[in-house]
This record gives structure tokens, C-alpha cells and sequence, in this order.
């Protein structure tokens, strides 16, 4: 028998995460964020203070020492208020899994209690102008002069590039053949106060306009030797965990986008009137919702379950994970275009809610693998099967 039930504690998580946002996530922070593309400073801080983004880090170094389920009903509940908002609020954290598994004790005392605080933020860098889903095709270099590594390259769309104190950084440590490069990737932590380091803020998002994303670029970055983290040429192979272990995550975000609006189209067709009756009661609008409604189920039930085996095995299931991802970010963006459908000319408007996660919902199709680079890896899988 598969219980699917959540414990009293962890809805209480829900509930606790569900009236901080419904009480924060102002309609009128919302839009200014979004139209401004303003990091909501104030409210990231507020947030780490009362522990959400920090639920699932272990208890020694300040966290919630809860798990990544916790961590995903956080997400799906702030996700579901306001997507923009949700992801500023939470990824002050983003990249904190490799320096937890991977970086040394001196690393994680002086990063993590300050990051569970609220009073550092951090990012993890490895897509290029020119290697993204090609994770391994990076060109950044880091080479070692006495005591220090000298790292040169350019990251491109990097969360919270220009607000961080520190950045997990990917470089290549040596010249390998093409079909190892996947060898040749270390991670180095970066403060963003070294010289050589700048950041550039990218405007013009298509959406999650209130989280930062930015390009970097490291001239001659020099830091110390003990700035690398784990071994040398595992970069690739943490990374691949990490994203393993982060997909469910972005799958929660996406299950939280669709429960969102899902909720403004039901509350819109109950109120908006055409032909002297509630649109509502249009058959071929209960259908579309019948539909939505039974898809976010079937995506939510992935995902949870995806959770749960990352949670029971102590470590990802790389094919349910990326089929919670790719199905979850599909599902998000369906609802959103009827969303937006069903609230006909006024959801073309951005003082609508469903304009925002219209357009914040596509990017769970692309960050963390596309949805293409999540199918090769179900389709991989499958093809080794014995069935
Ligand atoms: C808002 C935002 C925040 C981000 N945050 C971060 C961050 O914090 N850190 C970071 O390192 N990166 C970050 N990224 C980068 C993101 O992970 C990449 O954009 C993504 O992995 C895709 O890489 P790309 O943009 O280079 O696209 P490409 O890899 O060039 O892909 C272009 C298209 O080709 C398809 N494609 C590529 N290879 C294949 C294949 N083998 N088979 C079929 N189709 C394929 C892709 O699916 C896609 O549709 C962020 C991006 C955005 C937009």
C-alpha cells in the first residue's frame, strides 16, 4: 500500500510557509518587482529569519534540519502566491548541496550559519556564453600559481550573480581530449569582493523578474588554494548530483506555478460574465479545467514521489527526478496559457496575477536542464532497461 500522506509536521510546514507568503507576497511588492525588476532585499531577509529557505540544511550550521521534502512543500506553497517572489525568497541557498556534500570544514563554518541567517547569499556558476545544456563544455580556466588558483572566464544567467558575498565557480584545471572534459571541471568558491571579479545584472527577463540572474566575468581572480572545493576534476560529476538532487525542487516550483493559477482561472470564470451568465458555466471551460486540475495531481504525485525515493535511497533517482521536472514545468506552462486564456483580454495586463506567472512559468522548462536534456535522460534510462 503507497500512502502518499503528508505528517502532521509537515503540514504545519505548509500552512506556516502558505501565511507567510499570502501575508508578504503583496500584490503591490508583486508588481514592482516584476515591472522594475527589483530584488525584494527586505523580504529575502525576512524570510531567512523566520527559516524557510534554510529548512532543509542539518541543524549544526544553523538550518531546519528537516528534509528535502520539507524544502519542496516551502516551494510549491511560496510558488504558488507569486512565482517571482517565491524564487527570490528561496534561492539565497542556491548551490549549497555541493558545499555541504563536498566542501571542506573551514568552508562550511564560515558560508552556511551566515547563509541560514539571511546574512549571506550565494550562487553556483557553470553556464557559458557558449555551454549550457553542454555543462562540460565550459571554457573558464583556473590555474594554479604557488599558493593560489588564477581563475579567468565568463558565466552567463547566473542567479543572484551581482547580490552575492560568494559564488560556486566551475573551471577547468586542465587540457583534456573532448571526450573527457567532463574530467576536467573543479569548483572553486569566489568571493564577489576579489579583484577581477565583476558582475553585470541582466534586465529584460521574460519572467521570476524579482530574482537576480547576472553575467560574470573573472579577470585574474586569484584565490587561495583552499578555495577549491572537493577534489580536483570531480566538478562535473557533483554537479550531475547536484542537479539530480535540485530537479525535484524545480519540479515543486513548477507544481506550485500550476496550483497558482489554477486557482486565479477558478476564482475569474466564477466572477466574469459573458452572454448573461458566468463563463464558468461553460462546458468547454469545466472540461479545460477538469483537465488542468487532473494533470497538476498526476505532476504533484510525481514529483512527491520522486521526493520520496531521493529521500528513502539517500540519493536521487536521476530518471524520476528529471520525469518530475520536465512534466511538472509542462503542466505549469499549460495551466498558465489557459489561465491567462480564460481571463481573456484583462490577463494580456500585468496588473492581472496571471500575466506574471504566465511568463514566470516558463523558465521551469529551461533552468537546471531543459526540458529536452531531462527526456534524453529519461530516454536513456529506458533504452537500458531490461524490460
Ligand atoms: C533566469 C535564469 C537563471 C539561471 N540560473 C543559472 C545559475 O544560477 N547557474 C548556472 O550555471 N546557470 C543558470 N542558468 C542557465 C541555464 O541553466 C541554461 O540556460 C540552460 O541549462 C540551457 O542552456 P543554454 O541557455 O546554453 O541553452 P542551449 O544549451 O544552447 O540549448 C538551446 C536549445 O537546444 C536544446 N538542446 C541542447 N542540447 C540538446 C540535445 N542534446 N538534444 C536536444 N535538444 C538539445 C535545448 O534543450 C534548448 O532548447 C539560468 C538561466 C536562466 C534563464
Amino acid at each position: 500500500m503507497v500512502d502518499f500522506t503528508f505528517t502532521e509536521e509537515q503540514e504545519d510546514i505548509r500552512r506556516a510557509a502558505r501565511e507567510f507568503a499570502e501575508k508578504e507576497f503583496t500584490q503591490e511588492l508583486a508588481i514592482e518587482c516584476d515591472r522594475e525588476e527589483k530584488y525584494p532585499r527586505e523580504l529575502v531577509k525576512k524570510c531567512a529569519e523566520l527559516g524557510f529557505h534554510a529548512v532543509a540544511i542539518p541543524e549544526e550550521y544553523g538550518g531546519g534540519g528537516y528534509s528535502s521534502i520539507e524544502q519542496m512543500i516551502v516551494m510549491e506553497e511560496f510558488s504558488a502566491v507569486n512565482p517571482g517572489l517565491a524564487i527570490a525568497c528561496l534561492t539565497p541557498i542556491f548551490g549549497v548541496e555541493i558545499l555541504l556534500g563536498y566542501g571542506s570544514e573551514e568552508q562550511k563554518e564560515t558560508w552556511i550559519p551566515k547563509l541560514c541567517t539571511g546574512d549571506a547569499i550565494m550562487g553556483m556558476a557553470n553556464t557559458e556564453p557558449d555551454a549550457g545544456s553542454d555543462a562540460a563544455s565550459i571554457k573558464t580556466k583556473a590555474v594554479l600559481d604557488g599558493d593560489e588558483w588564477v581563475l579567468n572566464g565568463t558565466k552567463q544567467f547566473i542567479t543572484n550573480g551581482s547580490v552575492a558575498d560568494f559564488i560556486l565557480v566551475t573551471a577547468k584545471t586542465k587540457e583534456l581530449e573532448w571526450k573527457d572534459r567532463h574530467k576536467a571541471m573543479s569548483y572553486f568558491l569566489v568571493e564577489t569582493d576579489r579583484p577581477g571579479f565583476k558582475a553585470t545584472k541582466i534586465t529584460g527577463k521574460l519572467g521570476i523578474r524579482a530574482s537576480d540572474t547576472a553575467e560574470i566575468s573573472l579577470k585574474d581572480v586569484r584565490v587561495p588554494k583552499s578555495n577549491l572545493v572537493g577534489e580536483e576534476g570531480k566538478g562535473f560529476y557533483y554537479m550531475m548530483e547536484f542537479f539530480d538532487r535540485t530537479r525535484v525542487w524545480v519540479a515543486a516550483q513548477a507544481v506550485g506555478i500550476a496550483r497558482g493559477a489554477l486557482k486565479l482561472a477558478v476564482d475569474y470564470v466564477k466572477q466574469r460574465k459573458a452572454f448573461g451568465v458566468p463563463i464558468a458555466s461553460f462546458q468547454f471551460i469545466q472540461f479545460k479545467l477538469a483537465e488542468l486540475a487532473t494533470k497538476i495531481e498526476a505532476a504533484r504525485t510525481l514529483t512527491y514521489r520522486a521526493g520520496a525515493v531521493q529521500l528513502e535511497r539517500g540519493k536521487p533517482d536521476p530518471m524520476l527526478s528529471s520525469m518530475a521536472k520536465w512534466y511538472a514545468g509542462e503542466v505549469a506552462v499549460e495551466t498558465c496559457d489557459w489561465a491567462l486564456q480564460f481571463h481573456g483580454g484583462y490577463g494580456y495586463i500585468d496588473e492581472y496575477a496571471i500575466n506574471e506567472f504566465y511568463r514566470d512559468a516558463k523558465i521551469t522548462e529551461i533552468y537546471e536542464g531543459t526540458k529536452e536534456i531531462e527526456k534524453l535522460i529519461v530516454a536513456r534510462n529506458i533504452l537500458s532497461m531490461k524490460f
